[in-house]
């Protein structure tokens, strides 16, 4: 997969309209709509501001939760586009559809330094099905397309993908971070380089497992998944999370960690409770003892030890997935440690969308980490070594 691609940095931008894919899948009280984290928001100015301040007319764009191709009003970006103008300190125009009249009279009336946000792309079937004539309508209201929605490139959507079929497209600069920090890191990390996995199924991290072996000095998985591959190696494991239908693939990377040479460490000791529950009763035990009755929702501190060498000799840390059911209090602490080796290793660090990151911020590991990936879905197929489709679709460097 090539992840050299044009940015908006590499473009000519001024006196242009530009057709950017924004990610404005913000969080939302279910009642009353109103937005409870306004992060992606905020994340998404940089792109915005540099365009606007280089002349550029920008018609931003983006979903928001799941309508289905149906108009549901809860799912308006009407509230994006006012928090949108108040963070920017400018108008936000709105238009009340997305191809349609008010959007293209709007779009064509737009003037250099002037933004417009069209209204939810996933209201319209066609976003999701890669409608080329969705993707047209979509792309005759501007001269060039910025894509910088990196939680959607491995969808291959019409404003993720078809629309570069007729405007020349270039990475936003989330998603030239994203490319830069993570592409590096899989191609020529500096070296150790550990892989942490984690996280509840191994079915959902086969991929990245495999990848990774491939690439890592050091794969170390803890998390729900680990269970499997302890079960795997003849240990009993009471009641704690297991895939048997994935018992020979966690022996098949068992051997392919031997014949690559890779260190696999999986855990020693765990943190096991009588029940799922987060004032259940609580025990270490060795990985080999857990009893019948029981269930490992932790790694434990033996295992905290181990993790944390490995991560504090790294030259690159990738981490994905929780160790343990960090939302119960009692059971946080092996993913709070993997997080604080990661903050005090000096490596770069990237942590994977989703849990992983959600669990960075809970304990306030944040802004110690290098790189926090936005994308949970895409992120898991970028380390998968995967090609993505909204990355695939840009014009190389
Ligand atoms: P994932 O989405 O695959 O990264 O999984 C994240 C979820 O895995 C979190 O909600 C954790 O609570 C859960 N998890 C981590 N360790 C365990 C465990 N030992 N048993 C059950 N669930 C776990």
């Amino acid at each position: 997969m090539n992840y050299n691609k044009k940015s908006v940095l590499d473009a000519d931008v001024k006196g242009k309209k530009v057709l950017l894919r924004c990610d404005f899948n913000v969080p939302q009280n279910k009642e009353t709509g109103e937005i409870t984290s306004d992060k992606r928001i905020v994340a998404a100015l940089p792109t915005i501001k540099y365009l606007l301040d280089n002349g550029a007319a920008v018609i931003a764009c983006s979903h928001l939760g799941k309508p289905k191709g149906e108009w549901k009003e809860k799912l308006t970006l009407a509230p994006v586009a006012k928090r949108l103008s108040e963070l920017l300190g400018m108008e936000v125009i709105f238009a009340k559809d997305i191809i349609g009249e008010d959007a293209q009279a709007k779009a064509a009336a737009l003037k250099p330094g002037q933004i417009m946000l069209l209204e939810n792309l996933r209201f319209d079937i066609r976003e999701e099905k890669n409608g080329d004539d969705f993707a047209k309508a979509l792309s005759d209201m501007a001269d060039i397309y910025v894509s910088d929605a990196f939680g959607t490139v491995h969808r291959a959507h019409a404003s993720t993908v078809g629309v570069a079929k007729y405007l020349p497209a270039y990475a936003g600069l989330l998603v030239e971070k994203e490319l830069s920090v993570m592409g590096k890191a899989l191609d020529d990390p500096a070296r150790p380089f550990v892989a942490v996995l984690g996280g509840a199924k191994v079915s959902d991290k086969i991929g990245v497992i495999n990848n990774l072996l491939d690439k890592a000095d050091t794969v170390i998985i803890g998390g729900g998944m680990a269970y499997t591959f302890i079960k795997a190696m003849g240990h009993g494991i009471g009641n704690s999370l297991l895939e048997a239908d994935k018992l020979d693939y966690a022996l098949e990377m068992i051997e392919k960690a031997k014949e690559k040479n890779v260190r696999l460490l999986l855990p020693v000791d765990t943190a096991i409770g009588n029940e799922f529950k987060a004032d259940c009763e609580k025990k270490i035990v060795p990985v080999d003892a857990i009893p019948d009755g029981w269930m490992g929702l932790d790694i434990g501190p033996e295992t905290v030890k181990l993790f944390s060498d490995a991560i504090k000799n790294a030259k690159t840390v990738v981490w994905n997935g929780p160790m343990g059911v960090f939302e119960f209090e009692a059971f946080a602490e092996g993913t709070k440690a993997v997080a604080k080796a990661l903050a005090e290793s000096g490596a770069v660090t990237i942590v994977g969308g989703g849990d992983s990151a959600a669990a960075v911020e809970q304990l306030g590991f944040a802004d110690k980490m290098t790189h926090i990936s936005t994308g949970g879905g895409a992120s898991l197929e970028f380390l998968e070594g995967r090609e993505l489709p909204g990355v695939a679709c840009l014009l190389d460097k």
